[in-house]
């Protein structure tokens, strides 16, 4: 039964951001109880609580795939079950009130994350996708697909980089077409999925089952990050005549992958060539005005108040993708929920500190002398002069160290620039400063290192 925990945390991983990942499952475990009785144990009650609205039948789904058959879930809040974020663990939560932010961020949601029998998201809609200069093509070759499967492109390939709204499209192409006409057949697998059927099949001697399934009884297909495939020969062997069968069966076959099909390495030439046959179409990361859209629409879903101010500051600073943007979204109302805080900006720029990577600044003598400067409470003169005095020589030595290190300025132009000192007096610093790293002196050697950090060098 283990085992069957592990491929349900598994498949969670795939379908969850990691984000999300890390919140909410990184650390559950859980026992099976009765035979059909699983005991989930949980850190805290808001944890309970968000896992129920959010996941459960994501859940309760992935279960059922991996045991076949339908289990009940309970929850236990085990103190000993530490949560990933302390700010998880519901501890020290302050008087002062702000009940009605606590109240929204822990509303449970109806329709979120509701995972339908055959797989699909139901909050993955086109209604919920907003569209943006970014995804404008792909989302309008989305729709002519599921206005006429079969007929438009094919197969539709989209392809982008992770979170920006692959797998959102792909289901909401797969929810629309069963909103119109529930008689097509669909199979929605990832490419994951598709690869472990396949072992099985060979492995159970059902080859035969797995045809008939694909082939025969599929209108459409829809394989989710189908760059698994690559390398696994037998399950590409198995892919391609699935392809040709559909294909020449007028069926429609939607695919996504994180690149385009001839950057997929390990992947055949027959089903690179056969993957651009209909169109490829590609998503990118969204701009401002998409990002701050896409905030406003997940806050008015979630049923979250989100101030101009903070939505404004997400979308600045977040700009990787779109999962990184909710899950940003999320962590704020979260926190603010847990600690009964009112969302703003100040709380906003705190939960995000670490998330958000600070800009990066240009390295030069000058910034660093500035840093050392700052770290040891000094003017900069102070490094620039003459004097000798202890408390000064030794953070001038580091800065120097640190120049001659990390910038490829040469001796004589490291003395000038700290007023105008003999190279040999250079050359001195960084030997002793680097002495006295390597023989261990741990003050020294902690200066230079959280130096080092705070110039956002890497360690
Ligand atoms: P991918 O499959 O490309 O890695 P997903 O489709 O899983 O990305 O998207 C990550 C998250 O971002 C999902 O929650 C999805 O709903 C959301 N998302 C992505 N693009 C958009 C968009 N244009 N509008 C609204 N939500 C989006
Ligand atoms: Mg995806």
């Amino acid at each position: 039964m283990q085992e069957i925990f592990t491929k349900v945390l598994g498949e969670m991983r795939t379908k969850v951001s990691d984000f999300n990942y890390k919140n909410w499952f990184q650390n559950l475990s859980w026992d099976f109880e009765a035979p059909d009785q699983v005991v989930v144990k949980v850190p805290s009650k808001f944890v309970r609580d968000w896992i129920q609205s959010h996941y459960l039948e994501l859940i309760k789904f992935e279960l059922y795939r991996q045991a076949g058959k339908e289990f009940q879930i309970a929850f236990r809040i085990d103190k000993k079950t530490t949560a990933n974020l302390e700010l998880f663990a519901e501890t020290q939560a302050p008087a002062n009130v702000e009940p009605t932010v606590a109240k929204i961020a822990e509303k449970p949601s109806s329709a979120r994350h509701h995972m339908m029998t055959d797989g699909f998201n139901a909050n993955y809609t086109f209604e919920n996708f907003v569209v943006g200069n970014s995804n404008q093509l792909v989302h309008a070759a989305c729709q002519a697909v599921a206005r006429e499967p079969g007929r438009s492109y094919n197969p539709l390939f989209i392809y982008g980089g992770v979170g920006l709204g692959k797998t959102h499209l792909m289901n909401a192409i797969g929810l629309e077409i069963r909103r119109q006409n529930n008689n097509w057949r669909m199979l929605y697998v990832t490419g994951e999925h598709f690869t472990n059927e396949v072992i099985h099949a060979i492995r159970f001697n059902k080859t035969l089952e797995l045809r008939k399934k694909y082939r025969d009884n599929c209108d459409l297909l829809l394989v989710d990050d189908v760059q698994f495939i690559a390398g696994k020969e037998r399950t590409m062997e198995e892919f391609f005549h699935t392809f040709n069968a559909l294909y020449e069966a007028r069926k429609q076959i939607i695919l996504t992958s994180d690149r385009l099909p001839r950057d997929i390495q390990g992947l055949e030439e027959r089903l690179t060539s056969r993957f651009g046959w209909g169109l490829l179409a590609d998503i990118q990361a969204p701009d401002y005005e998409t990002r701050l859209a896409i905030l406003m629409n997940k806050a008015e879903r979630e049923g979250f108040i989100l101030p101009h101010e903070v939505g404004d500051y997400i979308a600045t600073n977040v700009t990787a993708n779109v999962r990184d943007l909710e899950g940003a979204l999320v962590r704020v109302f979260a926190f603010a929920s847990l600690s009964k805080m009112k969302v703003n900006l100040d709380l906003a720029k705190e939960v995000l500190q670490n998330l958000i990577a600070k800009p990066q600044i240009k390295l030069t003598v000058e910034s660093i002398q500035a840093r050392v400067s700052d770290f040891f409470n000094l003017k900069i003169a102070d490094l620039k002069s003459k004097r000798r005095h202890k408390n000064l020589a030794v953070p001038r030595q580091i800065a120097m160290y640190l120049c001659k290190i990390h910038l490829s300025a040469s001796f004589p132009e490291i003395g000038h620039k700290f007023g105008g000192k003999d190279h040999t007096t250079v050359m001195h610093a960084v030997q002793k400063i680097r002495k006295c790293i390597e023989g261990l002196d741990e003050k020294i050697k902690a200066d230079v290192k959280t130096l080092e950090k705070n110039l956002g060098l890497p360690l």
